[in-house]
């Protein structure tokens, strides 16, 4: 067995990478090899070809991996890639988000995710959700103050009110129109 890539022969000791565990990821950033899938590319190989599509790959990696994934398998992992994409990253910042997800992808991302994200979701709460990108807030019955002090928190931090979900109706009540909750997303942008 040889590496796909340089040829050298993949004895016990040499590390090497299944094509097809990496082939996606080099799709997704633009590259084109023409190696066999049931075939193996040596550690050497693997490395340069993610240190030649450091941003890429760091980048995919980051919005496929939960935070803490992404800490212990990239960012902990010590690999000259990881490096030399922060230092790209920092040089020219608007390289950040030039990968997005197809809808299979993110339909996987929020399965993965689900528990992660549910662990910090305070149904009943006024701060319902909160993270550095989104924050959702509910408005309710004897909650109004706490909602504005939240309201005005998040303001100040920068965040835009994207949406406004009135909540659901009360059934029967008569005359009563809107929600017991209302839900107002906030987005920050940029
Ligand atoms: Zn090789």
């Amino acid at each position: 067995m040889n590496c796909q890539n340089c040829n050298i022969a993949l004895a016990d000791n040499i590390p090497k990478t299944p094509v097809k565990d990496i082939r996606h990821i080099l799709t997704k950033v633009g590259i084109q090899v023409n190696w066999t899938d049931n075939g193996f590319i040596c550690g050497n190989c693997h490395n340069q070809v993610f240190e030649k599509n450091a941003v890429g790959v760091y980048n995919y990696f980051k919005l496929n991996l939960s935070n803490d994934q992404f800490t212990q398998t990239v960012l902990n992992s010590g690999l000259r890639w990881v490096t030399i994409a922060q230092n790209e990253l920092q040089k020219n910042p608007s390289n950040q988000t030039t990968i997005t997800t197809n809808e299979k992808e993110l339909e996987r991302i929020t399965l993965e995710r689900h528990d992660e994200f549910k662990a910090h979701w305070n149904k009943d709460k006024t701060v319902q959700f909160k993270n550095d990108k989104i924050a959702i807030l509910r408005r309710h019955v004897g909650g109004q103050v706490q909602f504005i002090v939240a309201f005005d928190q998040v303001t100040r931090e920068g965040f835009k009110l994207m949406a406004i979900d009135e909540g659901k109706s009360i059934d029967g009540g008569a005359g009563i129109t809107g929600g017991i909750s209302s839900f107002y997303y906030f987005q920050k942008v940029g």
